[in-house]
């Protein structure tokens, strides 16, 4: 599944860029290179939960779907898809995202936990980070035990940690998104880790501590929900990878093409993340349904880099400092280009 390999293209140690993509041979514009497979997880968010079908992603411009699953709170764009997304996920999968539907709606009666963004707000380190899931790791022992009745010896700590977490408010989207990768860690646990744990992880992808709270509250809250038979993958390893993996690896899910309007969800595609980026890039992507399709934009030489733009819309018209800034800010290098270096 990952990284990527065909008579088209392979993965190169590239100098000063880590890995990236080279072509094999000599291909010509307009050739696909690559179609990846669909997401080891994702997310739609819930602002477009009656809009956007779970199992191809179709968006018809706002308008509500009408198939249904009833018991997940899922829609679909049809019948076929329902199906699809059905057989795709299981029996074991389906029950768990009815019990996340469940939870999400007691807590929406119930009203908001205690939650919000404080003032002294602030990225955190590697070394709180690791606190608090320690933390978490207590709360979630509580449920695991008890749930799997084998013994009811609970430490008081557990015990807090466990009840904080489910007094807290819940995030339905950083919840969909674990839940997600938790089943397909499931069906696969090897391949997924293969695929999952050989991308570009970031040490730290909290962009506050409210959003490391709400990762390692979701984590214990999942943990009290989940059907027992999927507890072995609803761990903090798979979490926290998770969360690493999404910081640079995410493809966002828009409306119409790349660059449509509606940012509707993300998703981590392991064998597209190969590519580098350029901001005169050689190969364009396209969504098509849940998965992406990539084609060269011109004639490639054997021994070329492929790369994408990880630009999008008006950043493409940016002027080098400005792209620069911008590439540095969110995916941490410096762009260095053909173009770039043209200034
Ligand atoms: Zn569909
Ligand atoms: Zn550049």
């Amino acid at each position: 599944m990952s990284p990527p390999a065909s008579d088209l293209l392979s993965v190169k140690t590239i100098p000063g860029a880590g890995r990236g993509i080279i072509a094999n041979c000599e291909i010509s514009k307009d050739t696909t290179v690559l179609n990846s497979e669909p997401p080891v997880a994702h997310v739609l968010f819930r602002e477009y939960r009656k809009e956007v079908c779970a199992h191809c992603f179709l968006y018809d411009r706002g308008r509500t779907l009408r198939v249904k699953d009833h018991d997940t709170g899922k829609v679909f764009c049809s019948a076929s898809c329902r199906q699809g997304w059905v057989d795709y996920t299981g029996e074991q999968g389906r029950s768990a995202w009815r019990d996340l539907y469940h939870l999400i709606h007691m807590k929406n009666k119930g009203g908001k936990g205690s939650s919000g963004i404080s003032l002294t707000d602030h990225r955190p380190g590697i070394e709180e980070i690791d606190r608090r899931w320690e933390k978490a790791q207590r709360g979630a022992d509580e449920y695991v035990r008890t749930r799997s009745d084998t013994s009811n010896a609970l430490g008081d700590t557990g015990r807090k940690q466990a009840k904080g977490a489910l007094a807290s408010s819940i995030d339905p989207d950083i919840l969909g998104y674990l839940l997600s990768g938790i089943l397909h860690h499931d069906q696969q646990p090897d391949r997924w880790r293969e695929a999952v744990m050989t991308l570009a992880m970031h040490d730290e992808p909290y962009s506050t501590t409210h959003d490391l709270e709400a990762h390692c509250n979701s984590f214990v809250q999942l943990c009290s929900i989940m059907p027992v038979s999927l507890l072995r993958s609803c761990t903090i390893e798979v979490c926290r990878a998770l969360a690493a993996a999404s910081s640079h690896n995410a493809f966002g899910i828009r409306s119409g093409g790349e660059d449509g309007e509606e940012y509707m969800g993300y998703g981590v595609y392991p064998s597209a993340s190969y590519f580098n980026h350029s901001c005169h890039p050689n190969v364009a992507k396209q969504r098509v349904g849940n998965v992406w399709r990539f084609w060269v934009t011109e004639d490639v030489r054997q021994g070329d880099e492929l790369c994408i733009s990880y630009l999008g819309g008006d950043e493409k018209d940016l002027n080098v400092r400005q792209r620069r800034g911008h590439l540095q800010e969110v995916w941490g290098f410096v762009c260095e280009c053909a173009r770039c270096q043209r200034g």
